[in-house]
C-alpha cells in the first residue's frame, strides 16, 4: 500500500511517496517556484534525480506534474495512479476543532477555510493543494494531518492568555502549537527506545531547526508548548524574535510609526538568529562566527540555548518530573555544540551525557545520556512525512 504525502506552501510542494508495508521512501521530490517564473520540479527516486523546468501556473499544475513524474516510464515507481490508497496532507492549523487528523469531505473543507484567518499564510496554500489533489485524483481518499492537533490535549492553564476572556471566546486568541507532527513522532520513538511504555514518561522534546520549539509529553500527550496562537512564539528561531515583551510591538508601532505588517515583518523574518548577528539564519554561519569571535554570534548563541534550557527546566516543573529530552529538526539533530551546552547547563537537573557520542551524532538516532544520567537525552531525527503517511493510512483502515 503506498500513501502519497504532500505538503503544500504558498509557492512550493514537497512530496513523498511511502511503501507503508517497510516504511521505505519510494520516491521524494520539491516544486518550486509555482506561480512564477522559472517553476522547477526536482524529482528523486531509484537513487536518481531528476530536474524538470516547466511553467506551472498553480497548484493544480504543479500536482499533475508530480503525478506523472510517479507514473513515469524512467523515473518513476509505479505503474498508475491506482496504485496510490490514500493522500496524506499536512495542513498547519486546525484550530479547536480537530485533535486528530480526519479524512476531508465537505465539512473539513469549510472547517479548514474557517481556520485559514488564523494560519493566513499556510492554510489557504495547504487548502489550495488538497482541491488540486481532488481534482486530479477524484477516487482517492485524502486524509488531513494537522500541525496543532497534538497539542489540544494541553491544558486550559497552559492554552489560555491572561487577555480578556472574550477574545478566546469571540476571536479564538490561544496557544495552539505547532510542529505537533514532529514532537508526537519523536517522542513515541523515545518511549521506544527506553522501551517503556509513553503513559509512563514525561519528556521535553526540543524540535530545533529554522523554526523551533519546545514540547512537554507527558504519558503521551502534548501538556505545554512553546508555539503559541502562531508560530512566532517561544524560542529564537531563525529569523524569527520568539517571545517578547508585547510592549514592545506598541511601542515599535508608535515609535518608527511601523504599520502592523511592518511590525509582522521584522518579528517574523528579520528577528531570532538573523536579527541579533546581523550575519545569518542559518545556525551553522552563527556557531562558525561565534567560535571565530564574533560577539554577536555567540550573543545569538547563547539566547538561543539559554531559552531552550529555561523551557526544559519550565517543563519539568509543569510535568512534575523529567524522564527524557530530546533534539530533533536541522540543530537538535546535527549540533553537537548547541546540545552540549544545553545539557550542561542542566547537569543540576541530573541530565549527564557522553561528550565523545554527543560530538559524533550527525543527524543520526542516538542517546547521548550515560548510564548513570537521572534524565536520559536522546537526538532523534524526525520524520513528519512518515507519521502523516502512518495517520492516514491508520484512518483509510478504519
Ligand atoms: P526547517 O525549520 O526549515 O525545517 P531545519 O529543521 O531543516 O529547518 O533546520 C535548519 C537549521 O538546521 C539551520 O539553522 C541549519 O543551520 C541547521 N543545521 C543543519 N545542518 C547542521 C549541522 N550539520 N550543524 C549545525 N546546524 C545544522
Amino acid at each position: 500500500m503506498n500513501i502519497l504525502v504532500i505538503n503544500c506552501g504558498s509557492s512550493s510542494l514537497k512530496y513523498q511517496l511511502i511503501k507503508m508495508e517497510n516504511e521505505a521512501v519510494l520516491a521524494k521530490g520539491l516544486v518550486e517556484r509555482i506561480g512564477i517564473e522559472g517553476s522547477i520540479l526536482t524529482h528523486k527516486a531509484k537513487g536518481d534525480k531528476f530536474v524538470q523546468e516547466e511553467p506551472m501556473k498553480d497548484h493544480k499544475d504543479a500536482i499533475k506534474l508530480v503525478l506523472e513524474a510517479l507514473i513515469d516510464e524512467n523515473h518513476g515507481v509505479i505503474k498508475s495512479m491506482d496504485e496510490i490508497s490514500a493522500v496524506g496532507h499536512r495542513v498547519v492549523h486546525g484550530g479547536e476543532k480537530y485533535s486528530k487528523s480526519v479524512i476531508v469531505n465537505d465539512e473539513v473543507m469549510k472547517e479548514l477555510e474557517a481556520c485559514a484567518k488564523l494560519a493566513p499564510l499556510h492554510n489557504p496554500a495547504n487548502i489550495i493543494g488538497i482541491n488540486a489533489c481532488k481534482t486530479l485524483m477524484p477516487n482517492t481518499p485524502m486524509v488531513v494531518v494537522f500541525d496543532t492537533a497534538f497539542h489540544q490535549t494541553m491544558p486550559e492553564k497552559a492554552y489560555m492568555y491572561a487577555l480578556p476572556y472574550e477574545f478566546y471566546k469571540e476571536h479564538q486568541i490561544r496557544k495552539y502549537g505547532f510542529h505537533g507532527t514532529s514532537h508526537k513522532y519523536v517522542s513515541q520513538k523515545a518511549a521506544e527506545a527506553m522501551g517503556k511504555d509513553i503513559k509512563d514518561l514525561k519528556m521535553v522534546t526540543c524540535h530545533i531547526g529554522n523554526g523551533s520549539s519546545c514540547t512537554a509529553v507527558d504519558g503521551g500527550k502534548s501538556v505545554d508548548t512553546s508555539m503559541g496562537f502562531t508560530p512566532l512564539d517561544g524560542l529564537v528561531m531563525g529569523t524569527r524574535s520568539g517571545s517578547l515583551d508585547p510592549a514592545v510591538v506598541t511601542y515599535l508601532m508608535k515609535e518608527l510609526n511601523c504599520s502592523p505588517d511592518e511590525v509582522n515583518d521584522i518579528l517574523n523574518k528579520k528577528s531570532g538568529l538573523i536579527g541579533i548577528s546581523g550575519l545569518s539564519s542559518d545556525f551553522r554561519d552563527i556557531k562558525q562566527a561565534a567560535w571565530d569571535g564574533n560577539e554577536r554570534a555567540k550573543l545569538a548563541v547563547d539566547m538561543l540555548t539559554y531559552r531552550i534550557e529555561q523551557y526544559i527546566g519550565s517543563y519539568a516543573v509543569a510535568m512534575k518530573g523529567l524522564d527524557c529530552i530530546v533534539f530533533t529538526a536541522g540543530v537538535g539533530e546535527n549540533d553537537f555544540y548547541s546540545r552540549g551546552i544545553v545539557c550542561r547547563d542542566l547537569e543540576f537537573m541530573g541530565v549527564k551525557i557522553d561528550e565523545e557520542v554527543n560530538k559524533a551524532t550527525v543527524g543520526d538516532f542516538a542517546e547521548l545520556s550515560t548510564k548513570d544520567s537521572k534524565v536520559k537525552v536522546f537526538v532523534i531525527p524526525t520524520n513528519e512525512e512518515l507519521m502523516i503517511a502512518k495517520e492516514t493510512l491508520d484512518l483509510i483502515q478504519k
